[in-house]
């Protein structure tokens, strides 16, 4: 049955006198830490007073021991791959007010736009040409971009072909729907659905979401359980870091997959990590209220990492490359690469006619796609563009009893290599693609498994041949 906010508990599953005295745990002694990250290189995950008192740590010497153990976590279940998406949005109204979004309502200064079929094409095209397969499609909510609107732009990008290229798997981040509707957006194959909280402290989320529909702090919270009751196996949670203590919000995204697993039997797909970034037309955006320090960032990610191990986590291009790099050890699985947040920026660029006038959040990376490749190239990562998992079936819990480490590598590394070498072959620069393939061959030849090994290399050989979309 639907969950109406009137029927709910008044702070919904997020206890936040409990998290807040979580939040106040002490930091681990070095006996304790031991045990914890023991624990965690099982691979099982962790329990929330573990979490609790990893994320209090601030030695320095213990840090570095929870990121060295991310990273072990990253390595065994992920092994070097790297998954891209590109977020395509389609639509910058918006008749919310958040106060640290450049979409916002009172943002008079924004150029507004809503991408008609042809424009929304142009962009698909675009991204395809670039070498994408995965896009995130967002808009603003508002009633010029109603959900009919946005299933047909689904079918309009699902329907573009540029040569053999097409888009092979939408994932969707707009306003929270009811089941019924959850039940139409699924029927248009899209994958994950995603959402954040924003922050989980209701008082603070009360403060910065002062009108429009999206004010209503309960209907947001459980979004995720109408979405997964309207069909949807694959969720996306996230809180945007910088409202709020960070230590809260993690602990509330960890209570948050603790309630879908226990709902539903299978926590979320994905946890994002954005951090408030400047924001044209926001004074919050350019003066963070609960600023988190790129230390802090980095012991957040490698916790979040080692206790939600077959969680995927997605970075976007808010942060530096630096920055990015430093993630991408310690535990970051998917990326955005190559991101415009302004509608209909991609092909305008392509045409070399935009600037960021209408943009949601100012970027802190600015690489094309290929220089993204070719840095993760020169860290010995594979970029992967894989949506195999997905369009074999291998979704929600039944993706979360294969994630395990083996298993992971069996598909995922040989999916990962082909979608990598059909980007060598028919998107990258000539240095990345000569690299990239000393990087490929060496990695195909690397896999464990004897008969992996030969169907990899078969499907590799098919590849060079000309064949395209090939995945176990
Ligand atoms: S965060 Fe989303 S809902 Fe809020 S103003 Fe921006 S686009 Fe609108």
């Amino acid at each position: 049955m639907e969950k109406r906010p009137d029927t709910l508990p008044k702070h919904g599953f997020i206890d936040r006198d409990r998290l807040m005295s979580y939040a106040e745990a002490s930091a681990p002694g070095e006996a304790e830490l031991d045990a914890i990250l023991a624990h965690a290189l099982e691979l099982h995950g962790l329990g929330i007073e573990e979490v609790a008192r990893l994320i209090r740590v601030s030695d320095s010497g213990q840090r570095a021991r929870i990121l060295d153990a991310a990273m072990q976590v990253k390595e065994a279940i992920y092994g070097r791959r790297m998954v891209f998406f590109a977020p395509l949005y389609i639509g910058n109204t918006c008749s919310n007010n958040c106060l640290y979004c450049g979409f916002r309502r009172d943002n008079k200064d924004l150029v507004r736009a809503v991408l008609g079929k042809a424009e929304i094409e142009a962009e698909t095209r675009t991204l395809l040409k670039e070498g994408h397969k995965r896009l995130l499609m967002l808009s603003g909510e508002s009633a010029t971009t109603p959900l009919d609107y946005f299933l047909d732009a689904i079918d309009t990008v699902y329907a573009v072909r540029e040569g053999q290229d097409h888009v092979r798997r939408i994932n969707v981040e707009i306003a929270p729907l009811s089941v019924a509707d959850f039940a139409r957006l699924k029927a248009t194959n899209i994958g994950t659905y995603v959402c954040f909280q924003e922050t989980y402290d209701q008082e603070l989320y009360a403060v910065y979401h002062p009108s429009g529909p999206k004010r209503d702090y309960l209907n947001r919270l459980y979004v995720m359980d109408r979405a997964m009751e309207g069909g949807i196996e694959d969720v996306g949670i996230g809180a945007l870091f910088g409202l709020g203590d960070w230590r809260f919000e993690v602990l509330s995204m960890f209570e948050h997959a603790r309630h879908l697993e226990e709902t539903f039997g299978c926590g979320p797909h994905t946890v994002s990590v954005p951090r408030l970034q400047p924001a044209p037309g926001s004074a919050i955006a350019n003066h963070v209220p609960s600023p988190l320090s790129d230390e802090d960032f980095m012991l957040l990610v490698a916790t979040i990492r080692i206790a939600m191990p077959y969680t995927g986590i997605i970075l976007s291009t808010r942060e530096s490359e630096d920055m990015r790099n430093a993630l991408f050890r310690y535990g970051v699985s998917q990326i955005s690469a190559g991101s415009r947040t302004n509608p209909g920026a991609y092909a305008q660029e392509a045409e070399k006619k935009s600037g960021e006038s209408g943009s949601q959040f100012a970027l802190g990376d600015h690489r094309d796609l290929d220089e993204v490749v070719s840095s993760l190239i020169d860290s010995g990562h594979v970029p992967s563009f894989c949506t195999g998992c997905y369009r074999k079936g291998r979704v929600g819990q039944d993706f979360m009893d294969l994630a395990k480490p083996g298993l992971i590598k069996e598909f995922c590394l040989p999916n990962g290599l082909f979608t990598f070498q059909e980007y060598l072959l028919d998107h990258a620069s000539t240095s990345t693609r000569a690299k990239g393939q000393v990087l490929l061959d060496r990695l195909a030849s690397e896999i464990e498994r004897p008969e992996v090994r030969e169907r990899a290399q078969t499907a590799l050989a098919e590849i060079k041949a000309g064949g395209r979309d090939i995945y176990f």
